[in-house]
């Protein structure tokens, strides 16, 4: 190790693209005003955020009044969920609440929270082997109770990419609302809401080179929510709270670079990926690839590896200067294995041992051809400490 420091991380979090810190910048500095202020400071501001949100609905293909921004990833779930569960029940009582185990935290804890205090019910959708939701699986459980579906764009945990149009068809036909958590998927696949169909969409700018603290909310026209923040009438009445100009500026400026950008930098981020999945598979003995082999994010690579502690083998990477995860940033220092990996079915002696790299735009060959230089002496090493 020459003492280069390498980031295999992207899944949970991007560098900020020095162009979008440019953009917003100056919303730091002079256009201070606040967006509900009536004077030219305040006008000036007010407009900043509605080309943002004009930027946002044209790679959206939708509505500028349709793009809510939010402070996260996470917010935007939360509204989603909570805020179509609790405005469902209002106008035709519907009851029952429809996610994957798969799903991000921010998904499958507030489906929790749902049943445990509006007495929603809640039903774990089944996945296939690659941690996907099937069209037949949500055939058999959707039903004319149902307030909500939430299945999410491409998973964090193990990159597979989930056919959200054949899944929100099957919604629309019965007038459920239809959420898709496209965190990870905004970051590299396309974001077009007419032809994915979603009614819901929630973007987070700092896994598409943005910056940390703002996500945005796409609802559909006729949606009903209800608000998951109260005060002010900022966001159309759904989200209160004094818009956060240089960040709203900092998402659609991200987004737009990333859609203009991603045939080039997904191709490069691709071979990468691709080398470090066969090579890995073909190198480390009781290796396992999680998650589909190509219907997986362009970044995104993950393992399981039998017998091995998954938290030692991340340190010990640490210290060689390899940046990695396992599993979910969340999951970090805590022993018990990830419930994704737990819900597809694997035992503790593999789901202990998870490793993610997922690649970034800046990623080299170089890079790469080091960290596989690294990681089966480490893993060796991992393996002959957990049989003494
Ligand atoms: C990162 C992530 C989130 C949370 O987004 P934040 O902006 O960090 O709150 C939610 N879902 C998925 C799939 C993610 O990857």
């Amino acid at each position: 190790m020459n003492g280069k420091k390498v980031y295999l991380d992207h899944a949970a979090t991007t560098p900020l693209d020095p162009r979008v810190f440019a953009a917003m910048s100056p919303y730091f500095e002079e256009h201070y005003g606040n967006p509900s202020s009536v004077h030219t400071f305040g006008q000036k501001a007010e407009a900043a955020v509605e080309s943002a949100r004009e930027t946002v609905a044209m790679i959206l293909n939708c509505k500028p009044k349709e793009i809510l921004f939010t402070s996260c990833g996470s917010e935007s779930d939360n509204l989603a969920l909570r805020g179509a569960a609790l405005a469902q029940r209002e106008t035709n009582n519907r009851k029952w609440v429809l996610v994957a185990p798969v799903e991000h935290h921010a998904v499958t804890h507030t489906a929790e929270q749902l049943a445990e205090l509006h007495d929603f019910q809640l039903e774990w959708l089944p996945t296939d082997k690659f941690g996907r939701v099937t069209d037949k699986a949500l055939q058999q459980a959707i039903c004319d109770d149902t307030a909500i579906v939430s299945v999410m764009y491409a998973n964090n945990e193990i990159g597979s990419i989930n056919d959200l149009a054949a899944l929100a068809e099957l919604c629309r036909q019965k007038n459920i609302p239809f959420h898709s958590d496209a965190v990870q998927g905004a970051a590299y696949l396309s974001t077009n809401v007419q032809t994915l169909n979603v009614d819901l969409m929630a973007l987070g700018a700092h896994k598409f080179y943005g910056p940390k603290g703002v996500g945005a909310l796409y609802v559909r026209e006729g949606m009903k929510l209800h608000p998951s923040q109260t005060g002010g009438g900022q966001e159309f009445g759904l989200r209160a709270g004094t818009h956060n100009v240089p960040y709203i500026v900092g998402f659609a400026e991200a987004l737009r670079i990333t859609q203009e950008e991603a045939e080039q930098h997904n191709t490069h981020m691709q071979a990468l990926r691709d080398r470090i999945i066969d090579q890995v598979l073909e190198t480390i003995p009781d290796s396992k690839l999680t998650g589909h082999r190509t219907e997986r994010l362009p970044n995104h690579t993950s393992f399981v590896f039998k017998g091995v502690d998954g938290n030692a083998l991340l340190m010990m990477l640490d210290v060689e200067g390899f940046a990695c995860s396992s599993g979910s940033a969340c999951k970090t220092g805590d022993p018990e294995p990830s419930d994704v990996l737990t819900s597809m079915g694997y035992d503790r002696e593999w789901a202990l041992g998870s490793l993610r790299i997922t690649v970034g735009r800046h990623t080299t060959d170089e890079d790469v051809e080091s960290f596989l230089n690294t990681l089966p002496v480490l893993m060796e090493r991992s393996r002959t400490l957990e049989a003494v």
